[in-house]
């Protein structure tokens, strides 16, 4: 081995090219499951929210989080999560392609690992597979930008699906029919047909279908009793020893108006 790295081979590194992620950016990962339309029908997702799958993808997030720690928030909805790197961060030198695969190899994992957890009663009928990219945002204000873009969109599907759905599980139209149904309405008339017709007030909605799940992390005091042997005593000792832990936290909140980073400082700072 020592040999082969002096060969005549060698040479054949030099075709690798950097690929670092700019400094001073934050870099956000995004992951998405590959045709999870499919996967969801053949292992009888719920619709339009199978609470088991997102659970799951929020239990693999986490892992991910706990895994890597300079990732400093976490952003999900459907079958996608982000990742955002702080921008200080310097792991792997940046190098995007790491970014990319230790996020997703480590989610896909998860995912599997995880999923008789979620689904005790569904087996797994074919490897799932995510995709991943890494795009950077210079500033603090496109990042936020960035998440708001992917909390519309969650907003958006969301409110669609649930009448969707509801037209064509409650009042028997076929999906044709359903799509027909809502073409060119606003959401204000998709809020109607919901309260009108079955009587549904999307607002009260649980908080994770309409927004999305957001992963931050907690500082935590913790109190643990150690047994110490002191040098200069003979006997054993128990003390209370105090550390600060940092737990994942998903919560559920709304990241468009300026409050979460009101309430959230510690997010993007040092
Ligand atoms: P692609 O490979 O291009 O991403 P895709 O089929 O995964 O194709 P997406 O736009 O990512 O397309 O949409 C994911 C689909 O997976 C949704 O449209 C929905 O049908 C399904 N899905 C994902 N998560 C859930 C869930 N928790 N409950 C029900 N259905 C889900
Ligand atoms: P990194 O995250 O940087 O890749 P690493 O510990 O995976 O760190 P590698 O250079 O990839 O470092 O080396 C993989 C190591 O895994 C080997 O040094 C060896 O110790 C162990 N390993 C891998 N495959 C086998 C195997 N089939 N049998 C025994 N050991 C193995
Ligand atoms: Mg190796
Ligand atoms: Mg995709
Ligand atoms: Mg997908
Ligand atoms: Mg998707
Ligand atoms: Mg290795």
């Amino acid at each position: 081995r020592r040999e082969m790295a002096k060969s005549k081979f060698e040479y054949v590194r030099d075709f690798e090219v950097p690929d670092t992620c700019l400094p001073n950016c934050w870099a956000v990962v995004r992951v998405d499951g590959r045709n999870f339309h499919r996967f969801s029908e053949q292992h009888k997702f719920t619709k339009p929210n199978d609470l088991r799958a997102l659970l799951l993808m929020n239990r693999c997030a986490e892992t991910v989080m706990e895994e890597i720690k300079d990732i400093c928030l976490a952003y999900g909805q459907s079958d996608e999560y982000s990742f955002v790197f702080h921008k200080k961060s310097n792991w792997y030198k940046r190098r995007a392609s790491k970014f990319i695969t230790h996020v997703v190899s480590q989610l896909s994992s998860s995912y599997v690992f995880y999923w008789n957890k979620f689904f005790p009663d569904q087996t797994m009928l074919y490897p799932p597979g995510f995709d991943g990219r890494v795009v950077l945002y210079p500033s603090v204000q496109n990042l936020k930008d960035y998440l708001s873009w992917r909390q519309a969109d969650c907003h958006i599907n969301n409110l669609y699906n649930t009448v969707f759905w509801a037209l064509v599980q409650q009042k028997g139209l076929t999906p044709a029919q359903a799509q027909d149904r809502l073409k060119g309405t606003l959401s204000g008339e998709k809020n109607e047909i919901l309260y009108s017709e079955f009587n549904i007030n999307y607002n009260n909605e649980p908080a994770m279908y309409r927004k999305g799940s957001v992963i931050v992390r907690n500082k935590v005091n913790e109190i643990s009793k150690k047994i110490i042997k002191l040098p200069d005593r003979a006997e054993q000792e128990e003390v209370e020893v105090c550390r600060v832990r940092s737990q994942t936290v998903v919560l559920h909140c709304d990241l468009i108006s300026d409050a979460f980073w009101v309430d959230h400082p510690e997010v993007l700072s040092c």
